[in-house]
């Protein structure tokens, strides 16, 4: 069986970013005696976010803030109104991960929602970094997850035909096909209504585009795919859509415990097998599996 694992694979440089601040975070909590608290887990990778649990930092809420401790805010981002209740405790020392390229969502929705254009947003609305990204929004938007393209498309055209100037964004792990569409029907909508403006920012975060074409690339060549990352990671779950579409014989575990009987079974039958893994996955758990694959081989 050959191994290859796909180019730009794991780590992104935003999550990258976000452990070497916790680290530093870690460091100095110990030095002043003092405890380190995610506000959330930095990460959807469950794996990564218990090593640091028995390292004893916490995960918490916002409403389980301990006064004068270390928070850690995650590479997703928090809300304006849970920003707003963190200044409220004392004593607290606020490491901030949220990645810059999130960050620039926020800076350009809260600057055209001010200048008084509603906001388009493709993207999970359950997810916390849409919840921070509409926490910006000082007017009116409107979230549509491409699974409602088709559902809410009368909702779509009513939000556009009901506003005059109209801002879109994406959620950064989104599928560019997707908002390509997305902003192709919006703009034929505004079309029918002299004056009406339509603005777009092209906000899907390249990490996730260079993973997804290089997996999408690799699951062609392949036997089978193997993704590693969190089953709650968004970016992974893209990252499995993408390669399941073009290798049938596709896998997303977290660990090798993972793999039932019968995909170890196909495994073994394969001539090649392919890895690829989310932004939130650490280089040891893909040596993990790739060791595991390995074994495989007798
Ligand atoms: S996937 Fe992109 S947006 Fe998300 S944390 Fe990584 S670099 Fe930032």
């Amino acid at each position: 069986m050959k191994i290859t694992v796909a180019d730009n694979s794991g780590v992104c440089f935003g999550v990258r970013r976000a452990f070497s601040l916790l680290e530093e975070a870690v460091t100095n909590a110990k030095r002043n005696g003092i405890k380190v608290v995610m506000l959330g887990p930095l990460i959807h990778n469950p794996r990564v976010i218990k090593q640091y649990e028995e390292n004893g930092v916490s995960v918490t809420d916002i409403d389980s803030v301990p006064e004068n401790s270390c928070i850690v805010i995650r590479s997703h981002g928090i809300t304006k109104e849970e920003r707003a209740k963190l200044d409220k405790f004392s004593g607290l020392t606020l490491v901030d991960t949220t990645c810059p390229y999130v960050q620039r969502i926020h800076q350009l929705v809260e600057k055209r929602s001010a200048e008084g254009f509603a906001v388009l947003i493709m993207g999970d609305r359950e997810h916390s970094e849409v919840k921070g990204i509409t926490s910006m929004i000082s007017g009116d938007f409107f979230v549509i997850h491409p699974n409602e393209f088709d559902s809410k498309n009368d909702e779509l055209s009513d939000f556009i035909k009901n506003h005059d100037k109209i801002f879109a964004v994406a959620q950064t792990t989104s599928r560019p096909a997707n908002y390509e569409y997305l902003l192709k029907k919006a703009r034929k909508i505004t079309a029918e209504f002299q004056g009406h403006r339509f603005l777009a920012a092209e906000t899907i975060c390249t990490a996730t585009l260079k993973r997804q074409d290089s997996a999408g690339e690799l699951a062609k060549k392949v036997s089978s795919m193997v993704v590693i990352g969190g089953k709650i990671s968004s970016n992974t779950a893209k990252l499995f859509q993408v390669v399941s579409e073009k290798n049938k014989n596709s896998f997303w575990v977290e660990s090798p415990e993972d793999f039932s009987a019968s995909d170890t079974e196909k495994l073994k039958n394969s001539e090649s097998v392919g890895i690829t893994a989310g932004a939130s996955t650490p280089d040891e758990q893909i040596a993990e599996i790739k060791s595991f694959l390995e074994s495989l081989n007798g």
